[in-house]
């Protein structure tokens, strides 16, 4: 007995002295000190008195084929560090939702989930009665701004929607700054179009790389009638030398989105690259003027590292990124030494001859320049920028001005 009560009394004892080592132990170590996530700040400087902003025109949720949510959507565009959020969801495409339905829908009697009708749909059913949208558009914009709201973002959020009527191989297009997307709903994509502009907004023809395959009458009557407002010249890696000429000849709108609908992170995050947005130069972050800078196509396009546009504002934004300054000269031989310091996140590739400078984010280098062996003239620096575009699918020559207050 008396062996036992031993017995018991160590096993006690021995269990209490673990529970107090135990105690004795945190109960949670972080690993990393972090308390807080953080937003990419991508710093661009000012050009002409505007303000550029960082905009996505184009992107999916669960809501159509997307996979992230509303919120995720938002969450994503705010710490990639976008100034402005497109949800463009397909009004054809839902199959986020009916893949919802089938994990959450109720069980009917027979054991067998609630059948779910798709909102919509490419081709007209044999009963000739069109389905119409069966869900309301608008909720999904709703869902984002209250996301926004409830994180306190400072993220303008545009409303729209994508069409994209396959049926006849016409191609996808955003309806952008629209009030009501429910209403400007109609199987022809011509007539929605039109209520589109009835209701002010802007229509941009998405990805159009196989445009020729794309009924080209159509595309040359749509345009006429002013219903195409532009084009994305670039979408995720994809750039369209062809469709940017279109767009500077014919005075389009440029823009160049993500159309995104897995995670950013997947697609970007290895590259060293932002994710693929349009630079817009507003003079403030409202849907007024982001509007009116779309329509005065003052955008420049961003796609791994390259920039896309009208070549005044490309021009523009390489002498108000650059600092140069006359650092050392020689006024005997002629020689002066420039600095070149870039004050933005982005990455110029700046050829002189064969031989091209890589200005890296933030840093500073040094270029000289004597006098030109013909002419005996002094030489300024004057670069080809190698991740510029203009037209014809050439890269600039821009001269970079000295010592600009
Ligand atoms: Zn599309
Ligand atoms: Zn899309």
């Amino acid at each position: 007995m008396k062996k036992l009560v031993f017995a018991l009394v160590f096993v006690v004892f021995s269990l209490s002295t673990v529970y107090a080592q135990q105690k004795s132990l945190p109960v949670v170590h972080r690993t990393c000190n972090e308390v807080a996530n953080r937003r990419t700040e991508i710093i661009l400087p000012q050009v002409k008195g505007f303000n550029i902003y960082k905009g996505d025109f184009h992107t999916h949720t669960i809501y159509s084929d997307g996979a992230a949510s509303t919120t995720g959507r938002v969450d994503e565009a705010w710490y990639d560090g976008l100034d402005i959020l497109a949800i463009t969801d397909h009004y054809e495409s839902n199959s986020g939702v009916k893949r919802f339905f089938k994990v959450a829908a109720p069980y009917n009697s027979d054991g067998k989930p609630t059948k779910y009708v798709a909102p919509g749909s490419t081709k007209m059913p044999k009963d000739g009665v069109d389905p119409g949208i069966k869900i309301d558009f608008n909720a999904i914009h709703k869902e984002a701004e209250w996301a926004v709201g409830r994180r306190g973002y400072d993220l303008l959020l545009v409303k729209g929607c994508e069409m994209a009527r396959n049926n006849e191989k016409l191609g996808h297009f955003n309806a952008l700054f629209v009030e009501d997307l429910n209403s400007i709903y109609n199987f022809d994509v011509k007539e929605a179009f039109k209520n589109v502009k009835k209701q002010g907004g802007i229509i941009i023809h998405n990805h159009p790389g196989n445009i020729e395959a794309n009924n080209p009458e159509w595309h040359e009557a749509v345009r006429k009638e002013g219903l195409i407002d532009g084009y994305e010249v670039a979408n995720g890696f994809a750039y369209y030398p062809r469709i940017h000429k279109r767009c500077v000849d014919e005075k389009l709108i440029m823009l160049g989105n993500t159309d995104v609908h897995g995670m950013n992170s997947h697609k970007y995050g290895t590259t060293g690259w932002f994710r693929t947005m349009t630079f817009v130069l507003a003079k403030e972050l409202t849907q007024e003027a982001i509007k009116e800078a779309l329509l005065e196509r003052r955008t420049i396009v961003y796609s791994g590292g390259d920039l896309i546009g009208e070549e005044e504002w490309l021009n523009e934004l390489l002498n108000e990124s650059i600092q140069c300054q006359l650092a050392k000269e020689n006024k005997k031989s002629g020689t002066r030494i420039y600095t070149l310091s870039n004050l933005t996140s982005l990455t110029y590739k700046l050829r002189r001859g064969n031989t091209i400078y890589t200005l890296e984010p933030f840093e500073t280098i040094t270029v000289s320049y004597g006098k030109d062996k013909k002419s005996g003239k002094l030489l300024y620096p004057r670069f080809r920028v190698e991740n510029m575009w203009v037209t014809d699918y050439k890269h600039p020559y821009i001269d970079i001005k000295v010592d600009k207050k």
